[in-house]
């Protein structure tokens, strides 16, 4: 008894001069519009923790949703209060209000959306306990954080090669709900195998039915909704451009008058079988995905016509009325058509001098009619892959949307680009933002760009890593606990890279 007086005693004398904590402010990704910290207060994450979730809307599913996550993530159960907000709390559909003292955590939002929102904001801060060899549960410091979204549309374009093991793919999408986006475009670079038509793409593909249910409903879980995109003009060899392949003539030649003569980069609109078969195709793979609010059909880079039949027709025409079919199909299933911008504008325009100079510009001389007949269901998703432009001006952006389109900006992996891009967005009214990743998801491609996105889509800009960046990205950690969500087990799928040394060495 006497020790422990004695004990007691020194600890207040302790406290005296210095705190007991200090916890390091977490990097978070993205950074909230609010955020006050109580660096010296600890909060346990343990199953003595108060949990309140007040919702307006989903009151059971969204406690049900953030303790099952409490448990998968940090192994604790703790108890979980379902509230129903009173009529004067209000959120956005995306808003989320949380806070931690020690014994309460409470999360407010106006439904589900939020509360995985808040979930990953939580999953960003808590870190294990100090002390022993093994972990014994998880901590954080005091705070209040309320946040929500700049933007209603931020996806990330995601692309599917044949080289990537799935656990990538899947890994990119928890990534991108990880980050708050809400939908991710995945494009199918011939890995698709359709049960319709499985003459198309690689026969070995990776992309299968059973493969993208599962990563459909894991998306759903975690936030994040799945939009399919098919080529349906251009691109159609589903390969990279310099490479020669040709995903589906390489294996199946008979299928030739489907495509272009002399390489077989478009589909040959003038054929009606091709048309159908690119609805069929459209139509099984929006039916994979769950029928998802978007569908995304391409159209960039298309070449003039080969055939002497689509040479003879009325080319914009083919492909406008090829738009507006699919336009009308998605319009029956409730979902809006979003296509890459390049085709609708004329190549001219590009020009030293011309009206949007510097931009992305591949179509002809009647591009501006092409875009005038498109009806105004579609999403134009305009490419610019530059950094900032020294005029902060997006003219192609204003363009789209005084003909009435929805228009999304698609920046690349330049983070100066991402954050201008967003912000032209926000400021101006435009309906979205869809980051291009294209063949570039691996590596340290993939923290700059996931990390400026998502900071730009918030609202804000990525400020870089605060500790030394040649060693440190706070993405890592989050990798690394989408690794731990996955059970991976295989070291290839850990990190940015798949080998850290050549897999053989040569010498002569
Ligand atoms: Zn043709």
């Amino acid at each position: 008894m006497r020790n422990n007086v004695v004990f007691a005693v020194l600890v207040s004398a302790a406290s005296l001069f210095a705190a007991e904590w200090d916890f390091y402010e977490p990097e978070l990704a993205p950074a909230p519009k609010e955020a006050a910290w109580k660096k010296d207060v600890c909060v346990r994450l343990d199953e003595t923790l108060a949990v309140t979730v007040e919702t307006r809307d989903d009151v059971d599913a969204a406690a049900a949703w953030f303790g099952g996550k409490l448990k998968a993530a940090f192994g604790v159960a703790p108890k979980i209060k379902a509230l129903r907000s009173a009529g004067g709390a209000k959120f956005d559909p995306e808003e989320y209000a949380l806070s931690a003292q020690p014994g309460a955590l409470v999360v407010k939002a106006a439904g589900l959306a939020g509360v995985k929102h808040a979930f990953h904001t939580l999953r960003q801060i808590a870190i294990v306990d100090r002390g022993g060899v093994m972990s014994r549960g998880w901590i954080m410091p005091a705070f209040e954080i309320r946040d929500k979204p700049s933007i209603a549309f931020r996806g990330v374009h995601l692309c599917w090669f044949p080289e990537q093991r799935v656990a990538r793919i899947e890994g990119a999408i928890r990534l991108a709900a990880y980050y708050k986006f809400n939908y991710i475009v995945l494009e199918n670079w011939g890995v698709w195998r359709s049960e319709k038509h499985p003459w198309f793409g690689w026969p070995d593909g990776k992309m299968t039915s059973a493969e993208v249910k599962r990563l459909v409903k894991i998306a759903a879980d975690e936030g994040v909704t799945l939009v399919p995109q098919l080529n349906v003009f251009g691109h159609a060899s589903l390969s990279r451009v310099r490479t020669g392949n040709h995903a589906t003539l390489d294996f199946a030649p008979e299928y030739a008058p489907l495509f272009e003569p002399y390489g077989g980069w478009n589909w040959c609109l003038s054929n009606p079988a091709a048309r159908r078969t690119i609805k069929e195709l459209a139509i099984e793979l929006h039916d994979l995905f769950g029928r998802p609010p978007y569908f995304h059909i391409g159209c960039d880079e298309g070449c003039p016509p080969t055939c002497p039949k689509c040479r003879a027709a009325d080319y914009n025409q083919l492909f406008s009325s090829l738009v507006k079919e699919l336009a009308d199909e998605f319009d029956t299933r409730g979902a809006g058509v979003m296509m890459w911008h390049d085709m609708l504008l004329k190549r001219a325009d590009a020009n030293e001098g011309a009206r949007f100079e510097g931009f992305y510009c591949n179509g002809d001389e009647r591009a501006e009619q092409l875009l005038d007949s498109l009806p105004r269901s579609v999403a134009i998703c305009d490419w610019y892959y530059g950094s900032a432009r020294k005029d902060g001006k997006y003219p192609t952006l204003d363009y789209f949307k005084a003909k009435g389109f929805r228009t999304i900006t698609s920046p690349a992996c330049e983070p100066s680009g991402i954050t201008a891009q967003a912000k032209y967005a926000r400021e101006h009214g435009m309906f979205g933002f869809l980051v291009t990743t294209w063949a570039g998801f691996h590596g340290r491609n993939v923290p700059a760009t996931m990390l400026n996105a998502a900071h730009a889509a918030w609202g804000g800009a990525y400020p870089g890593p605060k500790l030394h960046q040649d060693i440190y990205s706070p993405c890592n950690e989050h990798w690394r606990q989408i690794g731990w969500d996955m059970g991976n087990t295989d070291r290839r799928n850990t990190g940015f890279f798949d080998e850290q040394f050549p897999s053989t060495t040569v010498t002569w």
